[in-house]
């Protein structure tokens, strides 16, 4: 292992006294040597916190200060599990022994005296880091991964909790362990066992990041992740900040696909498998050890159940991720079986109520005959980045139902699709939409998209601008779920749309609720001053109905006038008494 001055010199240097002044001139001290990174705090009472926010690689602490002294911070520096070795150097004007003696016995690792000497603080800083960096080397990590072994595990995985615990965060621990593991030392020796265990290393920490891209997560941030080498073939990863309960079952099976993957030892192929427990904080368990156990428990189980698998420590746990997984599973066959149909909802005229146009809803039904509303597997299909197949079917069939209907000579009547903002992230989204609606020779014009505020908020300008472009062809563009977001009518600056679709939750409140119906009267005014059409979802009752048509609100969507049906209810609801010889039937 190597320690040199580019390393130590990334080190991160915190600082605390009650003169700024002091602070800064060690700074400028330390600076003009290379480092960097600093965190200077004239709160000692602040300094736990602080530290477990930076953990710095050294600590310079000021013995004299008003409110708190160094000692107290000291002590408390050392109870805590993260910081029982971090280093510690005393700057004190102090000059008796006793002090000093003091100080050494709560674990302060040197010392500085006032006025400080550059020379000799760039010397004992860079000594004790030098010395940090080595012990941890030896005494934290694994030499074969490099990654943190065991022991930093105990020392680690207890504040992590701790940490979770304060701010109501959820965590994951994983115990991984190659199954047959002997096998591979046996087969070929053990250079050939440790270079097997880095690859399956960095395999398992690609699998976190991959999962991320995988899940869609392109506004969320990365799930946090620490991964040791405990033991032989045997793992142990912690996933903090699991905000969907799946995630964990995601990356679990995204490791063991990872693992199974052929890798070569010395010249031969080879397979791997493994078994994974998990255990969740806080459901399963609230403390390390338990923790612990309970993953340890489940990967046994799974090793006696013949291995290559993971497993929940809990069965409730575990049941709603096998039927997660089930579906997600069936829902990547459903496209392929022709599960999905399309069912069409009326938007009607306020003051007319004939149809002016149709939302289309995707429909599951799979082979058991099993309903899944889409308020479930939309949201499956975006983590799983399914959505981008699935709505390229959905564009096609809505585009091959508008050619149908213009066909049968029934109306122009344009149909209303919904895009998922995971679509936007392929980079060909205009190209493979364009290319859709040309293939199947509709009027572009008949086809709206709608999508959320969220998206616009959120998306950058370059993801945007495949909207415009499908705009500039001839697509009409609907904002969904209107006035849920914390959106304001500038938003619509960054899009021309042309329709709004006010939210179902006000649609509901309106005649009676008084606020709703002010929001939605100021909606539909503003709309029409921007020339935007607006739409009404969720309509149920008459006097809804009324309330809307005289407010001018343009379109109704609801219940009241019909729930999504099939193509072919819709034609026999509404078209059927049109006489053939009045359609322009074009064959
Ligand atoms: P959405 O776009 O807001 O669609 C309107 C939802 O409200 C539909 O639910 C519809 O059946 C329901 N609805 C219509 N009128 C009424 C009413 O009067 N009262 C009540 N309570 N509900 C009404 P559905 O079909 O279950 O779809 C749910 C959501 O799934 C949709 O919300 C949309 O976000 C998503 N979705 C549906 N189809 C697709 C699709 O093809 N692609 C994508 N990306 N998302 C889709
Ligand atoms: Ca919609
Ligand atoms: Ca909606």
């Amino acid at each position: 292992m190597r320690v040199n001055n580019h390393t130590l010199r990334d080190s991160t240097i915190m600082m605390i006294d009650d003169e700024m002044i002091t602070m800064e001139i060690v700074k400028t001290y330390l600076e003009e040597e290379g480092y960097s990174n600093f965190h200077l705090e004239d709160q000692p009472s602040q300094s736990i916190h602080l530290l477990e926010k930076v953990s710095p690689d050294i600590l310079l602490l000021d013995l004299v200060m008003p409110e708190v002294s160094g000692f107290d911070v000291l002590v408390k520096v050392r109870e805590h599990p993260k910081f029982k070795r971090l280093p510690v150097i005393i700057l004190t004007s102090v000059t008796e022994t006793s002090s000093k003696l003091k100080a050494l016995d709560l674990g302060a690792t040197d010392f500085l005296a006032k006025p400080v000497d550059p020379s000799e603080l760039r010397l004992r800083v860079r000594n004790t880091l030098a010395a940090k960096a080595y012990t941890d080397q030896l005494t934290f990590y694994d030499p074969v991964t490099n990654l943190p072994n065991r022991r930093s595990f105990n020392d680690n995985f207890e504040w992590i909790i701790d940490k979770a615990n304060r701010y109501g965060e959820e965590l994951a621990l994983l115990n991984i362990a190659l199954d047959d593991f002997g096998r591979i030392n046996a087969s070929f020796g053990f250079d050939g066992g440790d270079s097997v265990i880095s690859m399956i290393a960095e395999r398992i920490e690609n699998s976190v990041r991959k999962t991320d891209i995988i899940a869609g997560k392109i506004h969320g941030e990365a799930v946090p992740s620490n991964l040791f080498r405990t033991d032989g073939g045997a793992f142990l990863l912690i996933l903090e900040r699991i905000e969907e309960s799946t995630t964990t079952a995601i990356i679990a099976k995204r490791i063991l696909e990872e693992i199974n993957r052929p890798l070569f030892v010395g010249g031969t192929e080879i397979c791997l498998t493994a078994s994974i427990g998990i255990s969740t904080f806080p459901h399963e368990g609230r403390d390390r050890s338990t923790l612990q156990r309970l993953a340890n428990n489940a990967r046994e189980y799974v090793r006696t159940q013949g291995g290559n698998s993971f497993q929940f420590s809990s069965y409730e746990i575990n049941s709603i991720y096998k039927k997660r997984l089930k579906t997600e599973a069936n829902l990547r066959n459903a496209l392929k079986r022709g599960e999905f149909v399309l069912y069409y909802q009326p938007k009607v005229s306020a003051k007319t109520e004939e149809i002016q146009g149709v939302e289309a809803l995707i429909r599951w039904r799979d082979e058991d005959n099993n309903h899944t509303s889409p308020q479930k597997f939309i949201s499956i299909a975006e983590e799983t980045g399914l959505i981008v197949p699935i709505g390229a079917w959905v564009l096609k069939e809505a585009c091959r139902q508008i050619a149908e209907w213009s066909r049968l000579g029934m109306i122009r009547l344009g149909i209303s699709i919904n895009l998922s903002a995971k679509q936007l992230i392929e980079k060909n989204f205009f190209m493979v939409t364009r290319k859709i609606i040309k293939d199947s020779n509709i009027d572009p014009s008949l086809l709206t998209i709608e999508f959320t505020e969220s998206l616009l908020m959120e998306e950058t300008e370059q993801r945007l601008r495949q909207l415009v472009e499908l705009r500039k062809i001839g697509v009409k563009l609907a904002i969904d779920d209107f006035g849920t977001g914390y959106s304001s009518f500038s938003y619509l600056r960054r899009m021309p749309v042309n329709e709004l679709k006010i939210d179902r939750s006000f649609i509901n409140a309106v005649p009676n609720d008084q606020s709703s119906s002010a929001i939605v009267t100021s909606i539909v005014f503003l709309a029409r001053q921007l020339g935007l059409k607006t739409v009404a979802e969720g309509v149920e009752n008459e006097s809804q109905h009324r309330f809307l048509n005289e407010i001018q609100c343009d379109q109704l969507q609801g219940y009241y006038f019909s729930p999504p049906v099939s193509a072919r209810e819709l034609y026999d609801n509404n078209f059927s008494n049109i006489e053939p010889e009045k359609m322009h039937l074009s064959n």
